[in-house]
């Protein structure tokens, strides 16, 4: 069977499964089971496949019943490196990519204008996504990163040694308590906290596959936004920036809570490359 015929019957067993992203998927696992990246896959399809195709179906099933693709490849990518993850820690979101890229147009265009070494902090790192991506893009950053899970860490630990990343420190504890306690002060506090409400209807393999600790900030998402709220003023410099990613319907409700522990402060929303609002950025006067 060639690499085409393989994608065509995979497609085919997959087609009732209402999921949503399986033709992408289906190319991202034959990638894998051939130990190429997704890129050149389409250079390669009229070649044989030499791969165990018990394993692959094995695979795929499981994909079938809900396991994330990323869980069984163990990889994603994210601001263009790969990354390690597992059910240890969120999978890395599109939409974070572009929280990524607001942080880095501000330190260029506004911070380093003051010509000082700036620090970063990203509160509840996960896999070190964000953290990590913002370190190789600016070797010049001062990062540390944090979360209350050890395995968490171990994965954010495991991403720092596989990308090579030299700027970025890893602390444990609960948001804003081990920078508080290592008197650590910083110009940019980033944080994509668990903002989904407790309630709310989400999709099976999110549920059942992601650690729940990274997806639920209590009954209206906003928990951990609060516990920042009301607590920034330990850690962030005069002229810093806190950076969020939010829930797509979380805005209105999150102006609200700004203009009450921020009354002084300038902030402005962005939207995400979908047109939902998704970041929120308050700039320390
Ligand atoms: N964006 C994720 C989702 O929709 C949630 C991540 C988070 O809570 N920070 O599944």
């Amino acid at each position: 069977m060639t690499v085409n015929e393989l994608i065509k019957k995979s497609e085919d067993y997959l087609k009732e499964s209402n999921i949503i992203n399986y033709l992408a998927d289906v190319k991202i696992l034959i990638a894998f089971f051939m130990k190429i990246s997704l890129a050149k896959l389409y250079a390669v399809q009229n070649e044989r496949i030499k791969f165990n195709l018990d394993e692959y179906w094995q695979k795929l099933t499981e994909y079938q019943n809900g396991k994330p693709i990323q869980h069984i490849t163990n990889r994603q990518s994210f601001y263009g490196y790969d990354f390690y993850v597992d059910n240890n820690v969120l999978i890395p979101r599109y939409e974070t990519e572009e929280l990524v890229d607001n942080i880095i147009f501000l330190i260029d265009n506004i911070l380093t204008a003051e010509n000082k070494p700036l620090t970063l902090i990203d509160v509840g790192t996960g896999s070190g996504a964000i953290a990590i991506s913002l370190g190789l893009e600016n070797p010049q950053l001062k990062i540390y990163a944090s979360d209350i899970s050890q395995l968490a860490l171990n994965v954010a630990k495991r991403n720092i040694k596989q990308l090579k990343c030299r700027n970025v420190q890893l602390l444990k504890g609960d948001m804003l308590e081990p920078f508080i306690k290592n008197k650590i002060k910083t110009d940019f506090l980033v944080c994509n906290p668990p903002y989904i409400p407790k309630n709310q209807e989400i999709s099976y393999r999110v549920k059942n596959y992601e650690p729940h600790v990274a997806l639920f900030g209590d009954d209206d998402g906003l928990y951990f936004y609060r516990q920042i709220f009301k607590n920034w003023h330990k850690v962030v410099n005069k002229n810093g920036f806190l950076c969020f990613e939010h829930g797509y319907d979380q805005k209105k409700a999150l102006e609200k809570l700004v203009k009450e522990y921020f009354p002084d402060q300038k902030y402005f929303f962005r939207k995400d490359i979908n047109k939902k609002w998704r970041m929120l950025f308050v700039n320390i006067l």
